[in-house]
């Protein structure tokens, strides 16, 4: 459930060329021609040395479309948003069940003319974290307020489904992780359904996200 703002400025799609190709990002009509689309490498080292992250490298081979993506302002992520992809119910464990559902996810976001999927983390029944969007670039998630706000989804619909323990443990942690990066504070964690009319993350997942506020 996303909803991804397209209107840059071209100053943000320069910024977000600064970052794709460093070199070459002064010129252009250079890169619309001809620069590879590669996406900016964020630093995850705060995370990975915390818990196991799939890089977005490891599920996908389909590369983000920097053009239709804006830029993050670095370090400046003051929320965080969880949701839940909000169709079938999920229960898959092995990985390459999970990755054809996170493929399902991306194509979707694709579909849309995102340039990339629309959560920057996500989140498997086994409680396994995989990259989405680099935090590079804001995300598309929420409509109207992507900025500052780091998207997290679990996958399975949390309207008819309980989430597993491994997927709440794994969620607290990397909230956890991530606000103390970012300094996110206390009543900034949020369920998409608190920023915008929609049912997600569920009714069985959302109590889980306001608990979330309670743990400092
Ligand atoms: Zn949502």
């Amino acid at each position: 459930m996303t909803v991804e703002n397209h209107r840059q400025s071209r100053r943000e799609f320069l910024r977000a060329m600064l970052l794709a190709t460093p070199a070459v990002a002064l010129v252009p009509g250079v890169i619309q021609a001809s620069a590879p689309r590669i996406a900016p490498v964020t630093d995850l080292r705060f995370l990975t040395e915390a818990m196991a992250v799939r890089r977005r490298h490891e599920w996908t081979s389909i590369k983000p479309n920097p053009r239709r993506l804006r830029a993050a302002s670095p370090n400046l992520y003051t929320r965080i948003t969880l949701h839940h992809t909000g169709t079938d119910v999920i229960t898959a464990t092995s990985e390459p069940a999970v990755i054809r559902c996170l493929d399902g996810v991306l194509g979707g976001h694709l579909n849309r003319n995102f340039g990339d999927i629309g959560y920057h983390f996500l989140i498997d029944y086994a409680g396994r974290v995989w990259e989405g969007r680099s935090l590079a670039y804001w995300g598309a998630h929420v409509s109207g307020e992507n900025e500052q706000n780091i998207g997290i989804v679990l996958l399975g619909n949390y309207e008819r489904q309980r989430p597993s323990n491994p997927q709440l443990n794994t969620m607290t942690h990397l909230v956890h992780v991530l606000r103390h990066r970012y300094g996110v504070r206390r009543g900034r964690i949020y369920g998409h359904i608190d920023l915008g009319r929609t049912l997600c993350p569920g009714k069985y997942l959302y109590p889980g996200v306001q608990r979330l506020n309670e743990l400092a």
